[in-house]
This record gives structure tokens, C-alpha cells and sequence, in this order.
């Protein structure tokens, strides 16, 4: 059975999806299931080859990750602007208190933040990753988040680290 390319499929091909079952074949044909901390290095480089087994409802498909920066975004080890909707920058940030927010003095508060660099969040983690790094904010991305760029979004997170 010849793979199918997980590249020809772009974005829908489900990268970080738990069910999905990874096979690498290392150069001298060893091969190891699932992947670790140097699995991104090893395919890019062509030390080895990996695969993915997409198991589906009534057959399982074998795929080649021929594009293994896609890989590598899917996973947050690369950045990526189109999936997460935010420039690889020092975000411009307004936050104020979300209007449903009773509890104002809390450790951990409702905000509602604008981002007047014209970034969208799409994924709450990446920008918190952001943040911590540029800020020291703590945003609680277990929480719900929500909203829309013109009203802004609104996300729980630390007061004391957040800057004015
Ligand atoms: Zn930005």
C-alpha cells in the first residue's frame, strides 16, 4: 500500500490529533512508534522518515508527513501565523476588565484585551506563550476564552502579572 502525502492534504490533515499514530523509520530501517523531542530534527534533516497511521472509521489510511515544518506548527514547535492568527511580534495590547468580572481583586480576573497591532487570537495557548515571554503575563488558558476582535476577547489571567 503506497502512503498518501499529509502535505497534499494542507491544513486538514490532523497533525496533533490523538488518535493518530506515528511511525518513524530511522536511516538503518529501525523503526519506533509515536514521537519524541527530536522527532521534528530527525525527519527534516532526512535522518529518518515519518509516518502517520489516520485510523478511521471503517479503514485506517498510512500517510507520509513529507512537509515536516507542518508538523513542527501543528505541534507549537514552529510558529504559525496562519494557524494561530498572530504575528510572530511584540503584540500591542489594551486589556480592561470584562464587564461580567464580580470579583475584581481576585488573583485571577476576566479581561477583555484588544490587540491594536491587528493580530487575532486563534489559539489561546500560542498567545499566552506570547505574552509570558514579552510581558511576563500569566493568561490561564484552561479557561474559557472567547469574543471577537472589534468587542475583544475576553480570557481569564493573573492580575499581579499583568502590565497597565
Ligand atoms: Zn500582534
Amino acid at each position: 500500500m503506497e502512503p498518501r502525502s499529509a502535505a497534499a492534504l494542507g491544513a486538514e490533515f490532523p497533525y496533533a490529533q490523538r488518535t493518530l499514530c506515528y511511525i518513524e523509520i530511522a536511516g538503518d530501517g529501525a523503526v519506533t512508534h509515536g514521537t519524541d523531542a527530536g522527532t521534528y530534527e530527525r525527519a527534516r534533516s532526512g535522518q529518518s522518515r515519518l509516518f502517520a497511521v489516520w485510523p478511521g472509521e471503517w479503514a485506517s489510511h498510512l500517510f507520509v508527513i513529507d512537509d515536516p515544518d507542518e508538523y513542527a506548527r501543528a505541534h507549537g514547535l514552529l510558529h504559525d501565523q496562519e494557524r494561530t492568527g498572530l504575528t510572530d511580534h511584540r503584540h500591542s495590547v489594551r486589556w480592561e476588565l470584562d464587564p461580567s468580572e464580580k470579583k475584581p481583586m481576585g488573583s485571577y480576573i476576566t479581561i477583555r484585551g484588544h490587540l491594536d497591532c491587528g493580530c487575532t487570537i486563534r489559539d489561546l495557548g500560542a498567545f499566552a506563550k506570547q505574552m509570558r515571554d514579552q510581558s511576563g503575563w500569566d493568561i490561564a488558558t484552561a479557561g474559557g476564552w472567547g469574543g471577537s476582535t472589534s468587542s475583544g476577547i475576553y480570557m481569564r489571567a493573573r492580575r499581579k502579572s499583568l502590565t497597565p
